[in-house]
């Protein structure tokens, strides 16, 4: 099989798919790899450390080639995708990437109209067969850490409680709205940091996972809800403006409390649910800090703004969407061990085959023979169903 790794290019992205000790393992299983120059400096991996991996360094047009598979943390912007250095993207070619394929179907629509198959990482199904492949773990992982190192250097406080000479000075207190696996990360890092965090999610089943992190996990009434707040593969559901409104009310003395809240709470394919409302922010202490990591889609406070900060009557909202990019290292180590694991998968005898049978296939590739063919990103896209049952089985 041959594997190409363009470099990214995106101005704010640090990571790159492949790292050098991946490379060596796919080279020593008589795969080529070839790596665009550049590609991993930003995550701390020079040309010579994937050459004495056994890779091939050269510039993009070469890397993608007519054929085989690319591996890219997003893939190509709409822009590079119509000019001369990705031309020769099409049928030959698997592209791996996070496409964001609920959010922009029609990134997707794009790419697949080259013909190439296309894999989206953000759909790896949540079981434990492919949760070495779970890319979307791994960066929100990451991503939760780096939210409350934010948070932490930008309240006017240290972290924990200490007894000085110069009186004693109270713990900061955080809380972390979302208890996902980014959630859970920002509770167990500002936890170790020495805050008094408190957690909250909407799915009672993060109660026990906050608490065992030592986290106060917040309980709300809601009981007058119909339906669950678990949708199918274990994400939450999208909420009424009922349930939204009581949320706000009962969340609000816990938000007026609190030094840092670190906001995580996403539906797949959905904006971010609104958990804090202007009033709330306004009811935070000034030097208060909100760190929205919601904020790519809409964010979990409508007064952040993405990738920017902004200063509300003295709270300060961050609304970073590079997280993971700033441990750049770890989480390319992270991405490229997922990668590996869903190549092995793919691909177990060299090239790739595409076995529409199988769950993690299926529910992965989202383009293929020149369409979209995944049911949730065809909905997105208005567009008919497909009858799958004409070419079920293993295709290439
Ligand atoms: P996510 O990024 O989709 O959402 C983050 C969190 O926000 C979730 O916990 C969700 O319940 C919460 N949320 C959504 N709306 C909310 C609201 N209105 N109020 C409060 N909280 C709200 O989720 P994720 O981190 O990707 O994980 C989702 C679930 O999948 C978790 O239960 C996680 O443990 C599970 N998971 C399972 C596997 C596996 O089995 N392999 C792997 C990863 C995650």
């Amino acid at each position: 099989m041959r594997i190409g790794v363009p470099r990214e290019t995106s101005s704010r992205e640090r990571r790159v798919a492949l790292t050098p000790p991946g490379v060596a393992t796919l080279v020593s299983a008589s795969n080529q790899v070839v790596v665009e120059v550049g590609a991993g400096l930003k995550a701390g991996f020079s040309d010579d450390a994937y050459r004495d991996a056994g890779a091939t360094i050269d510039q993009r047009a070469a890397v993608i080639g007519d054929g085989g598979v690319i591996v890219q943390i997003t893939g190509p912007s709409d822009e590079e995708l119509t000019g001369p250095e990705w031309r020769g993207l099409g049928a030959g070619h698997t592209l791996i990437g996070q496409h964001d394929p609920l959010w922009r179907p029609e990134r997707v629509a794009a790419l697949a109209g080259t013909g190439a198959s296309v894999v989206s990482l953000e759909l790896i199904p949540r079981t434990t067969k492919a949760q070495s492949m779970d890319v979307l773990s791994s960066m929100a992982t990451v991503a939760g850490y780096e939210a409350a190192l934010l948070a932490a250097t930008r309240i006017p406080k240290l972290l924990p409680m200490m007894m000085t000479a110069a009186g004693t000075v109270s713990p900061a207190r955080f809380v972390v709205l979302g208890a996902g696996v980014a959630g859970l990360q920002a509770i167990a890092t500002s936890r170790r940091l020495g805050a008094v965090v408190q957690g909250y999610d909407i799915r009672p089943a993060a109660i026990e996972q906050i608490q065992s992190l030592g986290a106060k996990a917040i309980e709300l009434d809601l009981s007058f809800r119909g339906g669950g707040a678990e949708a199918d593969g274990g994400y939450a559901a999208e909420q009424t403006e009922e349930l939204n409104r009581r949320q706000h009310e009962q969340l609000l003395p816990f938000i007026a409390e609190a030094d840092a809240v670190i906001t995580t709470a996403a539906v797949p394919g959905a904006a971010s649910p609104e958990l804090i409302t202007t009033q709330m922010v306004e009811a935070m202490r000034p030097g208060s800090v909100i760190v929205d990591l919601a904020a790519e889609r809409g964010g979990n406070c409508r007064l952040t703004v993405a990738d920017d900060e902004v200063t509300h009557r003295g709270v300060l909202l961050l609304g970073p969407t590079d997280l993971p990019s700033k441990a750049a290292a770890t989480s390319s180590q992270m991405f490229s061990n997922n990668v590996m694991s869903l190549l092995k998968h793919l691909a177990p005898d060299g090239e790739p085959v595409l076995d529409f049978d199988d769950e993690i296939t299926a529910g992965t590739v989202v383009g293929h023979h020149g369409e979209v063919r995944h049911p949730r990103v065809r909905q997105a896209l208005q567009l008919e169903p497909l009858d799958h049952t004409a070419d079920s089985g293993a295709t290439s």
